[in-house]
């Protein structure tokens, strides 16, 4: 299929009008390139997905009239996968054990400032053998330095965008993963992060376009980089600009925006909504 792109919700909350327009967009791109649609769940993070906001997802895109390929893939259920991943990279020498707290990290830091990315490195084997044997509890991080020298820089890692960032950022775009830092790729309580599951699932989904909305821009750059060390292809961004309410703000679930549920229970019309937000 020379077109597979998906929309990949977390079940986190309700659908609001910003979810609507992300997955018509991307629905709307897979029908004129007679491509392939795909939903995925994306419920890694186990203490704040619920299985009712998966049912409504399904039921609300399916009043939107939208279909999608089956069997739905489903995160949670493919963590083993993801472990494999972290696995691989741990053998490459790429990843360390980080047990620094984020109040550790954060010490001195004024709340007004932003965080510093951190940059760690691996402790000497004795003292983390000594840590885990107190089972402290530890986060397994990407090490920048290490991905730079096994890559020989970060120059090749580009990538394509076909929509554009925040800031209009468009056409071929060198990726800067070293501004996120050593991202962590897992710890106890998220047992892996999102941008490693997001990598290994659009590889093995085979998706080729990878259409969201431009909040997630900064995140191809991080994932630019596990690509190239994963050995994994990389897809086609499509970042489109963010719905913004008649207030002017940007749809979002913790502002309480209005959700497709609540639409459709005042009588909206799934024509009527796909008509307000520009399709036909
Ligand atoms: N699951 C992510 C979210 O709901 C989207 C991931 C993606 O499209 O790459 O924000």
């Amino acid at each position: 299929m020379s077109f597979v792109t998906r929309f990949a919700p977390s079940p986190t909350g309700y659908l609001h009008r910003g979810h609507a327009y992300s997955a018509l967009t991307a629905y709307k791109a897979a029908r004129e390139a007679d491509g392939c649609f795909l939903l995925r769940i994306e419920d890694i993070d186990v203490t704040r997905s619920r299985p009712e906001y998966e049912a409504a997802i399904l039921e609300d895109l399916a009043w939107l009239g939208l279909s999608w390929e089956r069997p739905v893939r489903r995160q949670s259920e493919h963590l083993d996968d993801y472990h494999a991943a972290i696995e691989t990279l741990r053998s490459r020498g790429l990843v360390y054990r980080c047990f620094k707290t984020r109040k550790e990290i954060d010490i001195g830091r004024a709340p007004h400032e932003p965080a510093v990315p951190y940059v760690g490195a691996p402790l000497p084997p004795a003292e983390e053998a000594e840590r885990l044997a107190r089972g402290e509890a530890f986060a397994w991080r990407l090490s920048l330095a290490a991905a730079r020298q096994t890559l020989g820089g970060f120059e090749t890692l580009t990538f394509e965008e076909e929509g554009a960032g925040p800031n209009g950022e468009t056409g071929l775009i060198q990726a800067r993963p070293e501004t996120a830092g050593d991202i962590v790729l897992a710890r106890k309580d998220v047992g892996v992060a999102y941008h490693l599951a997001v990598v290994r699932d659009d590889a093995l989904q085979g998706v080729t376009h990878v259409i969201r909305g431009h909040d997630l821009f900064e995140a191809a750059h991080i994932q630019r980089l596990l690509q190239a060390l994963l050995d994994l292809p990389t897809p086609i961004y499509h970042h489109h600009g963010l719905l913004v309410g008649p207030d002017g703000k940007r749809y979002a679930k913790r502002d309480r925006a209005q959700t497709l549920r609540e639409l459709r229970a005042a009588g909206v019309r799934p024509e009527a909504l796909r008509k307000e937000l520009g399709f036909t």
